[in-house]
């Protein structure tokens, strides 16, 4: 076979064919294979006509129809089936060669095969991919890790696929070596999952606490969008919340039932994050949320618990005045919390990359995430401008207008979480960004007293205020 093509797909389920798809329109030759050879033919036979392609019928015909240095992007199932894959192309491929795995692939297992390719000369390219099956076509946002040399081959043909930021610059970067890619792209998950949390906390407590409607919502939601809330997944929520099942004519929010699964990415950035010694709580309750709300069994014991104003005449529903102020501090206190969990995901993307060694540039990870991705949002502009202006900026939060916008929605934010714990509709994600909020700002935390406990009942010895050294009392215990 002609070695003619620039870059080969391998696993064309919704995501390698789109991903195929978006190299071809933008002018590659791109070699296709998938085990299931039905999958490659069909592709073909569908979208033949939107550019070059190279079908083949085994992994030894797809790796000779490519130009060399190979690049090969492997986007099959994560876990077993992605090892099984790439050991396969591995043994047909050479040194300098380039396997990406475009997967949604655990930072460490991206660590491991690229330490094993490499002894085989063979570069590893773990990336990150998100914008799901539009985004993998229409343009996603791209999050490379592995060596600099394989960027050089492959960085180019992923800028021209990948979406564009509202200054026209490309949706990926190198993130940094190894599973750096990974890495960012389970952060940007975690960050998802938070967004997503904070986003359902807003509409339960429009619904609940104010009484508005599914579709009041979904106008407040609009209006939301049109300004610091911009993104896509307000967006998406106000189209979800306006729905209307068409069987029965509900809201189609009413007929779904209430269990929120998860595929993993958000539990693997809180058990990372809980490795690395960092606070995300933000992340940790929306994981923890989409959990309780799985847990029919401990929810139907739980259902007849008393909350707040039962068995007394519930006080009245809001006026329309205070609905709409109250839609005000939701604002605040949505925006706020926002702000809080990507404060805590870029903690958790400088910690791993001083962990690994990564040299991850905070400033560009915003940039790449400005289109393309879930959560590309216009505030991203401000994170990456906050990272590029001061890049050792401890914490967002220390940004000085991140510093004020926050302040200024203190009020809002606190009426929210009381109106909340009030009308005991739940708000982890909120009240848990708020707590944050306070334990950093804080003069002195209770963890004195925590100090205190652990060195009466273990002798674990505490530190001073006042002196420098290691002290331990002998407590009335000890004698
Ligand atoms: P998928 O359903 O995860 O996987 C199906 C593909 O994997 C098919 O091409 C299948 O081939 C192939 N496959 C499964 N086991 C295999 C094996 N043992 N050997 C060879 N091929 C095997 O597909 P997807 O949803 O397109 O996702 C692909 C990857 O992208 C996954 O790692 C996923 O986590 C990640 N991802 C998905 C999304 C999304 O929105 N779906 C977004 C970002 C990243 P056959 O046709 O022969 O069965």
């Amino acid at each position: 076979m002609n070695a003619s093509a620039q870059i080969g797909v391998t696993g064309l389920a919704v995501m390698g064919r789109n991903l195929a798809r978006n190299f071809a329109r933008n002018g590659y030759t791109v070699a296709v294979h998938n085990r299931t050879y039905a999958r490659t033919q069909e592709l073909v036979d569908q979208f033949g006509e939107e550019g070059t392609f190279v079908p083949a019928a085994s992994a030894e015909e797809f790796v000779a129809a490519l130009e060399r240095p190979r690049c090969l992007m492997v986007m099959v199932k994560a876990g077993a089936p992605t090892d099984a894959v790439i050991e396969e192309f591995a043994e047909l491929a050479e040194p300098g060669d380039v396997i990406i795995d475009g997967g949604n692939a655990h930072f460490e297992d991206t660590r491991r095969r690229e330490a094993a390719l490499r002894e085989r000369g063979i570069h590893f390219v773990g990336t990150g991919v998100s914008g799901g099956e539009e985004g993998a076509l229409l343009g996603p946002s791209i999050m490379p890790g592995g060596s600099a040399e394989s960027y050089a081959s492959l960085g180019p043909m992923l800028e021209r696929i990948a979406a564009r930021a509202p200054d026209g610059s490309p949706c990926t970067t190198h993130v940094g070596p190894d599973g750096a890619g990974h890495f960012v792209k389970m952060v940007h998950n975690g960050i998802e999952y938070a967004d997503m949390q904070l986003i359902a906390e807003a509409y339960d407590l429009l619904r609940r606490a104010a009484g508005f409607s599914p579709e009041e919502i979904a106008r407040i939601f609009r209006s939301w969008n049109q300004g610091r809330l911009d993104s896509y997944l307000i967006e998406i929520t106000a189209e979800v919340l306006t729905h209307k099942d068409a069987d029965t004519g509900k809201p189609f929010v009413d007929i779904v039932a209430d269990r929120a699964e998860q595929k993993g990415t958000g539990r693997w950035t809180v058990q990372t994050a809980l490795g690395l010694g960092l606070p995300v709580p933000g992340i940790a309750e929306a994981v923890f949320a989409r959990s309780l709300s799985g847990h029919t069994e401990l929810r139907s014991a739980a259902a007849s618990l008393p909350g707040p104003g039962d068995g007394e005449a519930r006080s009245g529903a809001m006026s329309p005045e205070e609905a709409a102020r109250f839609a005000d501090q939701v604002e605040q206190s949505l925006y706020a919390s926002k702000v809080i969990s990507y404060a805590q995901g870029w903690d958790m993307i400088r910690a791993g990359s001083e962990e690994y060694d990564w040299d991850i540039d905070l400033s560009s990870v915003a940039a790449i995430w400005r289109a393309g991705c879930i959560i590309r949002a216009a505030f991203l502009d401000r994170i990456r401008s906050a990272f590029a202006g001061n890049p050792g900026l401890p914490t967002l939060l220390a940004d000085p207008e991140f510093a004020r916008e926050l302040g200024e929605a203190q009020d809002g934010w606190r009426a929210t979480v009381t109106a909340a714990v009030r009308h005991g509709v739940p708000a982890p994600g909120m009240s848990g960004a708020l707590a944050y909020y306070d334990g950093l700002r804080a003069d002195r935390l209770p963890a004195a007293l925590t100090q205190g406990q652990r060195d009466y009942f273990g002798a674990h010895t505490y530190e001073r205020t006042d002196r420098e050294g290691t002290f331990h009392t002998l407590w009335a215990g000890d004698r």
